[in-house]
């Protein structure tokens, strides 16, 4: 399995569209390389997790051909991942020999009336499933797991999601608190073993309680150990950071040096993971 992480910030961006804060002062003048765009990834080239309005850019960016996108999930309806109406430009006058035509989309519940508008044309050329929290959906050759996000913010409907393919597992955990117990009860009693993971690291050195909504070293820190204790992960778990605020100013290398006890990868624009 090969995930791409096309954005690794918080919803403002590094720098934040209309911040003038002394950490995205410092990270114009070190220019693109450092920036950091609204979060999204992409599996295999197929799997799309989440569409920020940065969605374009990113496939501009990194090569990727939207057309060959055979499944999109959306973890939650915030607007650093949520712009849906982006499908709309599928098919009809907008989207001319698709590789792929119909497209399978894995929504939380919140997101359906915004998926509802979008236009006709657009919805006859998807499958929607709405995300059960621990019910398994298979697309293809990939087993997709709603795990509940303690997220907040105004949503109540937010997913973390359990990837797996063949004998590899994955866990995409953005945007989320410290796990609920129910999260990793699931994991345990379901034998998972994760090849890889990547965890929300919002607030990095910055305080924020378990249920804040997202994670900062501390948090991401007693996740692993849990998971490891519980067999979850081990010395051969690929382990992420990701989702980071300008709060914290997240520097690549600031954010490295910080969080070295972690034993994490520190994710940045157009990094690339194989598990
Ligand atoms: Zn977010
Ligand atoms: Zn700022
Ligand atoms: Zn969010």
């Amino acid at each position: 399995m090969k995930i791409q992480f096309l954005g690794t910030a918080a919803a403002e961006g590094f720098p934040g569209s209309f911040c003038n804060c002394e950490y995205c002062q410092n990270v114009r003048n070190l220019g693109e390389k450092y920036y950091r765009t609204r979060c999204q990834s992409i599996i295999d080239g197929k799997i799309l997790i989440d569409m920020p309005a940065d969605t374009y850019f990113h496939f501009l960016k990194y090569g990727i051909r939207g057309d060959q996108i055979k499944t999109v999930i959306f973890t939650h309806t915030h607007a650093d991942h949520f712009y849906p109406n982006e499908l709309d430009m599928r098919g009809a006058g907008y989207g001319k020999n698709m590789e792929v035509q119909k497209l399978n989309l894995l929504i939380p519940k919140d997101a359906t009336e915004r998926i509802n508008g979008l236009y006709k044309h657009t919805k006859d050329i998807m499958n929607v499933v709405v995300a059960e929290p621990y019910k398994t959906v298979k697309f293809g050759d990939y087993e997709i797991t709603p795990l509940k996000a303690r997220h907040g913010y105004g949503v109540i409907h937010a997913n973390i999601y359990l990837i797996k393919k063949g004998d590899k597992a994955f866990l995409y955990g953005h945007d989320t608190g410290y796990f609920y117990d129910e999260v990793f009860d699931y994991l345990k009693d379901n034998n998972v073993y994760l090849s890889g993971l990547t965890l929300d690291c919002c607030y990095a050195s910055l305080p924020i309680s378990d249920e804040g909504g997202h994670m900062g070293y501390p948090n991401v820190e007693r996740v692993l150990n849990r998971l490891e204790e519980l067999g979850v992960i081990d010395g051969n778990t690929k382990r992420v950071i990701n989702h980071f605020s300008h709060n914290v100013n997240p520097v690549q290398e600031v954010i490295e040096k910080e969080s070295k006890h972690l034993n994490c990868i520190v994710a940045y624009d157009g990094m690339t993971l194989e598990i």
